[in-house]
């Protein structure tokens, strides 16, 4: 596998690419921090967001092929389109039309990212696509090159070449990481039934603007930012916001019930992921979060709850 090859072994691996499958492991992202600014002219908001990459995993596994195929099983399987509308494809394309590359490989993804659930999933395949392809081909492209290509796949996609915790500006394409101590946070994921289409949590949001019932926009993410440099949870719970929470929620009105379920399980901070319907909550630590997702499984307030940590790193090499 290339991340067990040292830099003597450059050459070598552009050269040959891997003989064997390549399984990369890519992260979902929740949005510590959302702020959505005034619709552009190219029909996106200006954004100003940290990202922040968590232990809840979808896997690529890419072979050597005479043609580009893909298969895949669980969150989404019988119901994802596998053909060239899947990001997947799309970002092999994109990696082959960059490399001069044939887009050969068989292409297999295990999917635990709920579909349409506001934690980027169809994003990360795609980063998962690009840094699995990059070592399958030997093409041995750099990470900064990788989130070149992102870039016109997806505005998330760059932040998931990376992982972490990153400050997303632009349309949200535009990352630099985040200088935050060494800290591990726990979440906890509640997944729930059915997706939410992201436009239409957008196009939600400017309705309720348009009519004076949007809550005041978070703006910019300076609280948060302090925040993270800090190890105390209460302070981080404190600074977290998404603006796209009232739009989640008037779509979406039993969220509220999700929400107020995670509080009353001791939850220092609970907030809808993204464009939702994921709702996402903070705990003081590993057992704390294990404790609030059994509390809102039995609760019956989602369809399903997991404990999980951030920031970890983006699609990478296993
Ligand atoms: P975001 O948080 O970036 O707005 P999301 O988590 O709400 O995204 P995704 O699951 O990333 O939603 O994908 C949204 C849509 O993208 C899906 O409903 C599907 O139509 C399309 N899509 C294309 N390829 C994929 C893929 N590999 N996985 C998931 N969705 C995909």
């Amino acid at each position: 596998m290339t991340e067990a090859w040292g830099p003597d072994d450059e050459d070598d691996r552009r050269r040959r690419g891997a003989s064997g499958p390549v399984r990369v492991r890519v992260p979902s992202k929740i949005n510590l921090h959302l702020g959505v600014g005034p619709l552009r002219a190219d029909g996106y908001h200006e954004l100003s967001t940290v990202y922040h990459a968590i232990s809840l995993y979808d896997e690529l596994t890419a072979r050597r092929g005479d043609t580009l195929t893909l298969t895949m099983e669980g969150e989404g399987a019988g119901e994802l389109a596998l053909d060239e509308s899947n990001l997947v494809i799309k970002a092999t394309r994109a990696l082959a039309a960059y490399t001069g590359m044939p887009a050969h490989a068989r292409l297999h993804l295990r999917k635990q990212i709920p579909l349409a659930g506001g934690l980027a999933g169809g994003s990360a395949d795609a980063a998962a696509a690009l840094v699995a392809c990059d070592a399958l081909w030997g093409t041995g492209l750099s990470r900064d090159e990788l989130a070149r290509i992102a870039a016109g796949i997806g505005s998330d996609v760059p932040f998931l070449v990376y992982g972490g915790t990153a400050l997303g500006t632009g349309r949200g394409e535009v990352v630099s990481p985040v200088l935050a101590r060494p800290v591990s946070w726990h979440w906890v994921v509640a997944v729930a039934d059915g997706g939410l289409a992201t436009p239409q949590a957008y196009g939600e949001l400017d309705r309720l603007r348009a009519a004076g019932g949007a809550p005041e926009p978070v703006g910019e993410p300076d609280a948060l930012l302090a925040a993270l440099r800090q190890r105390d949870p209460a302070v981080l719970a404190a600074a977290l916001g998404n603006d796209l929470q009232a739009a989640a929620l008037s779509l979406r009105p039993a969220l509220a019930e999700t929400l107020k379920a995670g509080e009353a399980a001791g939850a220092l901070a609970g907030l809808v992921s993204g464009s939702g319907p994921t709702c996402v909550f903070l705990a003081r630590d590993a057992a704390h979060a294990e404790r609030i997702a059994d509390e809102l499984i039995a609760a019956n307030v989602c369809r399903d709850a997991r404990a999980a940590h951030g920031p970890v790193a983006g699609a990478r090499v296993s």
